[in-house]
Protein backbone atom coordinates (compact mmCIF):
# COMPACT_ATOMS: atom_id res chain seq x y z
CA UNK A 1 0.00 0.00 0.00
CA UNK A 2 1.44 2.96 -1.15
CA UNK A 3 0.07 6.56 -1.03
CA UNK A 4 -0.23 8.68 -4.30
CA UNK A 5 0.56 12.50 -3.93
CA UNK A 6 -2.95 13.96 -4.40
CA UNK A 7 -4.18 16.88 -6.77
CA UNK A 8 -7.74 16.72 -5.16
CA UNK A 9 -8.57 20.99 -5.27
CA UNK A 10 -11.37 21.99 -3.13
CA UNK A 11 -13.99 24.26 -3.97
CA UNK A 12 -13.40 28.00 -2.77
CA UNK A 13 -15.08 28.00 0.52
CA UNK A 14 -16.28 30.53 2.69
CA UNK A 15 -16.45 30.76 6.50
CA UNK A 16 -19.34 32.38 7.85
CA UNK A 17 -23.24 32.84 6.74
CA UNK A 18 -23.19 35.70 9.44
CA UNK A 19 -25.90 33.83 11.45
CA UNK A 20 -25.22 32.97 14.91
CA UNK A 21 -23.42 29.75 14.96
CA UNK A 22 -25.16 26.39 17.39
CA UNK A 23 -23.76 26.50 20.97
CA UNK A 24 -24.60 25.32 24.27
CA UNK A 25 -24.68 26.69 27.91
CA UNK A 26 -21.20 25.02 28.34
CA UNK A 27 -19.54 27.01 25.57
CA UNK A 28 -19.47 24.45 23.50
CA UNK A 29 -20.14 25.28 19.38
CA UNK A 30 -21.45 22.89 17.21
CA UNK A 31 -20.19 22.44 13.57
CA UNK A 32 -19.95 19.00 12.88
CA UNK A 33 -22.88 16.91 11.78
CA UNK A 34 -23.14 13.51 11.17
CA UNK A 35 -25.86 12.19 9.30
CA UNK A 36 -26.41 8.60 9.34
CA UNK A 37 -28.33 8.00 6.19
CA UNK A 38 -29.09 4.08 6.92
CA UNK A 39 -30.13 1.91 9.21
CA UNK A 40 -29.46 -1.35 6.66
CA UNK A 41 -25.79 -2.90 6.66
CA UNK A 42 -24.36 -6.03 4.95
CA UNK A 43 -22.44 -6.65 7.98
CA UNK A 44 -23.68 -7.72 11.45
CA UNK A 45 -20.97 -6.99 13.46
CA UNK A 46 -21.22 -8.66 17.35
CA UNK A 47 -21.11 -5.58 18.75
CA UNK A 48 -23.26 -3.55 17.07
CA UNK A 49 -25.89 -5.58 15.55
CA UNK A 50 -27.40 -9.32 16.59
CA UNK A 51 -27.24 -11.95 13.74
CA UNK A 52 -30.68 -11.43 12.48
CA UNK A 53 -30.45 -8.22 12.46
CA UNK A 54 -33.00 -5.64 13.80
CA UNK A 55 -36.29 -4.30 12.96
CA UNK A 56 -34.91 -1.87 10.67
CA UNK A 57 -37.52 0.75 9.51
CA UNK A 58 -39.09 1.22 5.87
CA UNK A 59 -37.23 3.08 3.21
CA UNK A 60 -40.13 6.03 3.58
CA UNK A 61 -39.19 6.59 7.34
CA UNK A 62 -35.81 7.53 6.26
CA UNK A 63 -34.84 10.93 5.51
CA UNK A 64 -35.09 11.35 1.58
CA UNK A 65 -32.80 13.12 -0.68
CA UNK A 66 -34.49 16.12 -0.87
CA UNK A 67 -34.90 16.08 2.68
CA UNK A 68 -30.71 15.50 3.22
CA UNK A 69 -30.25 18.26 1.06
CA UNK A 70 -32.19 20.55 2.84
CA UNK A 71 -30.51 19.80 6.33
CA UNK A 72 -27.19 20.22 5.48
CA UNK A 73 -28.41 23.56 4.00
CA UNK A 74 -29.93 24.40 7.11
CA UNK A 75 -26.68 23.42 9.22
CA UNK A 76 -23.86 25.04 6.90
CA UNK A 77 -25.68 28.21 7.26
CA UNK A 78 -25.65 27.70 11.08
CA UNK A 79 -22.24 27.34 10.95
CA UNK A 80 -21.45 23.15 10.11
CA UNK A 81 -18.49 23.07 7.89
CA UNK A 82 -18.14 19.74 8.20
CA UNK A 83 -20.42 16.61 7.25
CA UNK A 84 -20.16 12.72 7.87
CA UNK A 85 -22.24 10.32 6.73
CA UNK A 86 -22.64 7.00 8.40
CA UNK A 87 -25.37 4.50 8.87
CA UNK A 88 -26.28 1.51 8.59
CA UNK A 89 -23.99 1.29 5.78
CA UNK A 90 -24.15 4.57 3.84
CA UNK A 91 -23.14 2.77 0.20
CA UNK A 92 -25.75 0.97 0.31
CA UNK A 93 -27.52 3.83 -0.76
CA UNK A 94 -27.50 4.51 -4.31
CA UNK A 95 -27.68 8.05 -4.03
CA UNK A 96 -24.48 8.55 -1.28
CA UNK A 97 -21.67 10.05 -4.32
CA UNK A 98 -24.60 12.84 -4.72
CA UNK A 99 -25.17 13.42 -1.30
CA UNK A 100 -21.34 14.06 -0.97
CA UNK A 101 -21.16 15.86 -4.14
CA UNK A 102 -24.45 18.44 -2.67
CA UNK A 103 -22.47 18.95 0.59
CA UNK A 104 -19.13 19.41 -1.05
CA UNK A 105 -20.33 22.50 -3.59
CA UNK A 106 -21.59 24.23 -0.52
CA UNK A 107 -19.25 26.77 -0.02
CA UNK A 108 -19.62 27.26 4.07
CA UNK A 109 -19.06 23.22 3.89
CA UNK A 110 -15.85 22.60 4.42
CA UNK A 111 -14.98 18.94 4.26
CA UNK A 112 -17.20 15.95 3.66
CA UNK A 113 -16.32 12.56 5.38
CA UNK A 114 -17.32 8.77 4.93
CA UNK A 115 -17.60 6.60 7.64
CA UNK A 116 -17.57 2.68 5.79
CA UNK A 117 -17.36 -0.69 6.47
CA UNK A 118 -15.12 -1.30 3.21
CA UNK A 119 -16.99 -3.59 1.23
CA UNK A 120 -18.35 -1.77 -1.23
CA UNK A 121 -15.83 0.98 -1.42
CA UNK A 122 -13.97 -0.58 -4.36
CA UNK A 123 -17.46 -0.50 -6.38
CA UNK A 124 -17.54 2.99 -5.84
CA UNK A 125 -14.20 4.58 -4.84
CA UNK A 126 -13.92 6.78 -8.32
CA UNK A 127 -17.49 8.24 -7.80
CA UNK A 128 -16.75 9.49 -4.40
CA UNK A 129 -13.49 10.64 -5.59
CA UNK A 130 -15.39 12.54 -7.97
CA UNK A 131 -18.31 13.75 -5.84
CA UNK A 132 -15.11 15.44 -3.86
CA UNK A 133 -15.04 13.69 -0.54
CA UNK A 134 -12.57 14.68 1.93
CA UNK A 135 -11.75 12.08 4.32
CA UNK A 136 -12.86 8.72 4.46
CA UNK A 137 -12.79 5.94 7.40
CA UNK A 138 -13.08 2.28 6.86
CA UNK A 139 -13.86 0.13 9.90
CA UNK A 140 -11.63 -2.97 10.29
CA UNK A 141 -11.09 -4.40 13.13
CA UNK A 142 -8.83 -7.47 12.33
CA UNK A 143 -6.66 -8.47 9.58
CA UNK A 144 -6.91 -11.72 10.08
CA UNK A 145 -9.88 -13.48 7.72
CA UNK A 146 -11.25 -16.37 10.46
CA UNK A 147 -11.52 -13.22 13.01
CA UNK A 148 -13.00 -11.22 10.56
CA UNK A 149 -15.90 -13.67 9.87
CA UNK A 150 -16.59 -13.93 13.70
CA UNK A 151 -16.57 -10.58 13.95
CA UNK A 152 -18.89 -9.31 11.06
CA UNK A 153 -20.43 -13.02 10.83
CA UNK A 154 -19.70 -12.47 6.87
CA UNK A 155 -16.88 -13.31 4.80
CA UNK A 156 -15.14 -9.78 3.19
CA UNK A 157 -11.39 -8.99 4.62
CA UNK A 158 -10.18 -9.24 1.03
CA UNK A 159 -12.71 -7.27 -0.44
CA UNK A 160 -12.29 -4.52 2.76
CA UNK A 161 -8.12 -4.48 1.83
CA UNK A 162 -8.75 -3.39 -1.34
CA UNK A 163 -11.54 -1.01 -0.84
CA UNK A 164 -8.86 0.28 2.11
CA UNK A 165 -6.35 -0.01 -1.39
CA UNK A 166 -8.12 1.78 -3.76
CA UNK A 167 -8.95 4.62 -1.44
CA UNK A 168 -5.13 4.97 -0.45
CA UNK A 169 -4.34 5.39 -3.83
CA UNK A 170 -7.34 7.27 -5.00
CA UNK A 171 -7.01 11.43 -4.44
CA UNK A 172 -9.41 11.26 -1.32
CA UNK A 173 -6.84 13.68 1.02
CA UNK A 174 -8.19 11.75 4.36
CA UNK A 175 -7.46 7.85 5.05
CA UNK A 176 -8.15 6.85 8.57
CA UNK A 177 -8.86 3.21 9.86
CA UNK A 178 -11.73 2.60 12.86
CA UNK A 179 -10.36 -0.45 15.07
CA UNK A 180 -12.90 -1.36 18.10
CA UNK A 181 -9.89 -2.72 20.30
CA UNK A 182 -11.48 -5.57 22.30
CA UNK A 183 -10.46 -7.88 24.62
CA UNK A 184 -10.12 -11.36 23.24
CA UNK A 185 -10.96 -10.39 19.59
CA UNK A 186 -8.45 -8.14 18.63
CA UNK A 187 -6.34 -6.81 21.34
CA UNK A 188 -3.41 -8.97 20.18
CA UNK A 189 -3.08 -7.28 16.82
CA UNK A 190 -2.10 -3.88 18.07
CA UNK A 191 1.35 -3.69 16.37
CA UNK A 192 0.09 -5.68 12.44
CA UNK A 193 -2.34 -2.75 12.54
CA UNK A 194 0.12 -0.20 13.48
CA UNK A 195 2.26 -1.26 10.70
CA UNK A 196 -0.24 -0.60 7.97
CA UNK A 197 1.35 3.21 8.95
CA UNK A 198 4.51 2.13 7.72
CA UNK A 199 4.63 3.37 4.39
CA UNK A 200 1.19 4.94 3.98
CA UNK A 201 -0.13 8.25 5.28
CA UNK A 202 -3.08 7.62 7.13
CA UNK A 203 -4.41 6.96 10.88
CA UNK A 204 -5.12 3.80 12.18
CA UNK A 205 -7.40 4.67 15.34
CA UNK A 206 -8.26 2.10 18.24
CA UNK A 207 -11.31 3.18 19.69
CA UNK A 208 -12.86 2.01 22.72
CA UNK A 209 -16.11 -0.25 22.58
CA UNK A 210 -19.11 1.09 23.81
CA UNK A 211 -22.36 -0.38 25.32
CA UNK A 212 -24.55 0.20 22.51
CA UNK A 213 -25.06 -3.44 21.12
CA UNK A 214 -28.50 -5.44 22.39
CA UNK A 215 -25.97 -8.59 23.39
CA UNK A 216 -24.10 -6.01 25.73
CA UNK A 217 -21.11 -8.02 24.47
CA UNK A 218 -19.20 -5.35 25.46
CA UNK A 219 -20.20 -6.61 29.59
CA UNK A 220 -18.36 -10.07 28.91
CA UNK A 221 -14.87 -9.03 29.55
CA UNK A 222 -13.94 -7.20 25.98
CA UNK A 223 -13.97 -3.96 27.03
CA UNK A 224 -10.40 -2.34 26.13
CA UNK A 225 -9.52 0.52 28.34
CA UNK A 226 -8.08 3.42 26.62
CA UNK A 227 -5.19 4.02 28.56
CA UNK A 228 -4.52 0.16 28.58
CA UNK A 229 -4.35 0.05 24.40
CA UNK A 230 -2.03 2.97 25.03
CA UNK A 231 0.14 1.16 27.59
CA UNK A 232 0.45 -1.69 25.01
CA UNK A 233 1.63 0.31 22.48
CA UNK A 234 4.10 1.86 24.45
CA UNK A 235 5.04 -1.68 25.55
CA UNK A 236 4.90 -3.48 22.30
CA UNK A 237 6.02 -0.41 19.87
CA UNK A 238 8.29 1.71 21.75
CA UNK A 239 9.69 4.70 19.98
CA UNK A 240 6.62 6.76 19.19
CA UNK A 241 6.23 9.93 19.40
CA UNK A 242 3.32 12.46 20.52
CA UNK A 243 1.84 14.50 17.87
CA UNK A 244 -1.32 16.49 16.63
CA UNK A 245 -4.56 15.09 15.75
CA UNK A 246 -8.17 15.63 15.54
CA UNK A 247 -10.50 16.62 18.73
CA UNK A 248 -11.35 13.44 19.60
CA UNK A 249 -8.26 11.49 18.86
CA UNK A 250 -7.10 11.85 22.27
CA UNK A 251 -3.98 9.80 22.21
CA UNK A 252 -2.07 10.39 18.57
CA UNK A 253 1.45 9.08 17.95
CA UNK A 254 3.94 8.37 14.95
CA UNK A 255 6.50 5.52 15.50
CA UNK A 256 9.92 6.88 14.28
CA UNK A 257 10.25 7.00 10.79
CA UNK A 258 6.78 5.85 10.02
CA UNK A 259 4.93 7.78 7.56
CA UNK A 260 1.01 7.51 9.02
CA UNK A 261 -0.34 8.23 12.60
CA UNK A 262 -1.59 5.84 15.45
CA UNK A 263 -4.57 7.09 17.60
CA UNK A 264 -6.61 5.97 19.90
CA UNK A 265 -10.48 7.37 21.21
CA UNK A 266 -12.00 7.08 24.14
CA UNK A 267 -14.86 6.44 22.98
CA UNK A 268 -16.33 4.95 26.36
CA UNK A 269 -14.32 6.59 28.63
CA UNK A 270 -15.79 10.15 27.53
CA UNK A 271 -13.00 12.23 28.50
CA UNK A 272 -13.33 14.30 25.43
CA UNK A 273 -16.57 15.70 25.86
CA UNK A 274 -15.80 19.73 27.13
CA UNK A 275 -14.43 19.91 23.51
CA UNK A 276 -17.91 18.11 21.53
CA UNK A 277 -18.34 19.83 18.57
CA UNK A 278 -20.94 17.00 17.04
CA UNK A 279 -24.69 17.24 15.96
CA UNK A 280 -25.98 13.59 15.07
CA UNK A 281 -29.03 12.57 13.13
CA UNK A 282 -30.36 9.14 12.70
CA UNK A 283 -31.04 7.46 9.63
CA UNK A 284 -35.26 8.51 10.61
CA UNK A 285 -34.34 11.95 11.06
CA UNK A 286 -34.09 12.59 15.15
CA UNK A 287 -31.38 15.50 16.30
CA UNK A 288 -29.80 13.66 19.31
CA UNK A 289 -27.61 16.34 20.72
CA UNK A 290 -25.16 13.06 22.57
CA UNK A 291 -24.38 9.48 21.54
CA UNK A 292 -25.06 8.84 24.85
CA UNK A 293 -28.55 11.00 25.62
CA UNK A 294 -32.06 9.65 25.54
CA UNK A 295 -33.50 12.82 23.95
CA UNK A 296 -34.17 12.97 20.18
CA UNK A 297 -35.70 15.81 17.79
CA UNK A 298 -38.23 15.20 15.26
CA UNK A 299 -36.62 16.96 12.27
CA UNK A 300 -37.65 14.58 9.75
CA UNK A 301 -41.81 15.03 10.83
CA UNK A 302 -41.25 18.75 11.14
CA UNK A 303 -40.30 18.83 7.45
CA UNK A 304 -42.39 16.51 6.34
CA UNK A 305 -45.25 18.29 7.92
CA UNK A 306 -43.92 21.98 6.21
CA UNK A 307 -42.49 23.42 9.09
CA UNK A 308 -40.01 26.56 7.63
CA UNK A 309 -36.47 26.45 7.48
CA UNK A 310 -36.65 29.24 10.06
CA UNK A 311 -38.41 26.59 12.43
CA UNK A 312 -36.30 23.92 11.64
CA UNK A 313 -33.10 26.28 12.69
CA UNK A 314 -34.70 26.76 16.19
CA UNK A 315 -35.63 23.49 16.68
CA UNK A 316 -32.12 22.62 16.23
CA UNK A 317 -30.71 25.42 18.53
CA UNK A 318 -32.82 24.73 21.48
CA UNK A 319 -31.74 20.80 21.36
CA UNK A 320 -28.46 21.56 21.11
CA UNK A 321 -28.70 24.27 24.18
CA UNK A 322 -29.98 21.47 25.75
CA UNK A 323 -26.96 19.27 25.74
CA UNK A 324 -25.73 17.70 29.26
CA UNK A 325 -22.21 18.37 30.38
CA UNK A 326 -20.99 15.29 29.29
CA UNK A 327 -21.67 11.62 27.97
CA UNK A 328 -22.24 10.37 31.73
CA UNK A 329 -24.80 13.13 32.70
CA UNK A 330 -26.33 12.36 29.28
CA UNK A 331 -26.40 8.61 30.10
CA UNK A 332 -27.84 8.85 33.71
CA UNK A 333 -30.71 10.49 32.43
CA UNK A 334 -33.25 7.12 31.20
CA UNK A 335 -32.81 4.30 29.41
CA UNK A 336 -31.58 4.06 25.73
CA UNK A 337 -34.15 3.21 23.37
CA UNK A 338 -32.09 2.71 20.54
CA UNK A 339 -31.49 -1.18 19.56
CA UNK A 340 -28.05 -0.52 18.07
CA UNK A 341 -25.38 1.84 17.07
CA UNK A 342 -26.59 1.39 13.13
CA UNK A 343 -29.88 3.61 13.76
CA UNK A 344 -27.83 5.85 15.42
CA UNK A 345 -24.33 6.18 13.30
CA UNK A 346 -21.37 5.79 15.79
N1 LIG B 1 -21.30 0.70 8.68
C1 LIG B 1 -20.32 1.72 8.79
C2 LIG B 1 -19.08 1.22 9.47
O1 LIG B 1 -19.13 0.18 10.10
O2 LIG B 1 -18.08 1.91 9.37
C3 LIG B 1 -20.83 2.98 9.45
C4 LIG B 1 -21.72 2.84 10.64
S1 LIG B 1 -20.97 2.14 12.07
C5 LIG B 1 -22.32 2.13 13.21
C6 LIG B 1 -19.95 3.47 12.60
C7 LIG B 1 -18.83 3.09 13.53
O3 LIG B 1 -19.39 2.70 14.76
C8 LIG B 1 -17.95 1.94 13.05
O4 LIG B 1 -16.59 2.33 13.07
C9 LIG B 1 -18.20 0.85 14.07
O5 LIG B 1 -17.07 0.06 14.29
C10 LIG B 1 -18.59 1.68 15.29
N2 LIG B 1 -19.36 0.94 16.28
C11 LIG B 1 -20.53 0.29 16.13
N3 LIG B 1 -20.94 -0.26 17.30
C12 LIG B 1 -19.99 0.05 18.22
C13 LIG B 1 -19.81 -0.22 19.61
N4 LIG B 1 -20.70 -0.92 20.30
N5 LIG B 1 -18.71 0.27 20.21
C14 LIG B 1 -17.79 1.00 19.53
N6 LIG B 1 -17.90 1.30 18.22
C15 LIG B 1 -18.97 0.83 17.57
FE1 LIG C 1 -22.80 -2.66 9.88
FE2 LIG C 1 -21.12 -0.75 10.63
FE3 LIG C 1 -22.78 -1.91 12.41
FE4 LIG C 1 -20.79 -3.33 11.41
S1 LIG C 1 -20.60 -1.48 12.67
S2 LIG C 1 -22.93 -4.02 11.61
S3 LIG C 1 -20.62 -2.56 9.40
S4 LIG C 1 -23.35 -0.65 10.72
Amino acid sequence: MKQKPHNYAPVERSTSSGIPPITDQFGRTFNYLRIAVNEYCNLRCIYCMPEEGIPFRSKNKLLSTEEIFRLITIASQMGVSKIRFTGGEPLLRKDLSKLVKFANQIPLIQSVHLTTNGILLGKYIKDLEQAGLTGINISLDTLKAERFKMITRREGLDTVMDGIEKAIESDIPSVKINIVAMRDFNHDELVEFAALTQDNDMTVRFIELMPFDSHQIWKTGKFYRAKHIVADLKKQIGAMEQVNGSNTEHYVFRIKGYRGKVAVIPAYSRSLCSACNRIRITADGKLRNCLYGHEETNLRDAMRDGDSNESIEQMIRKSMRKKYKDGWEAQSQGKEHRESMTQIGG
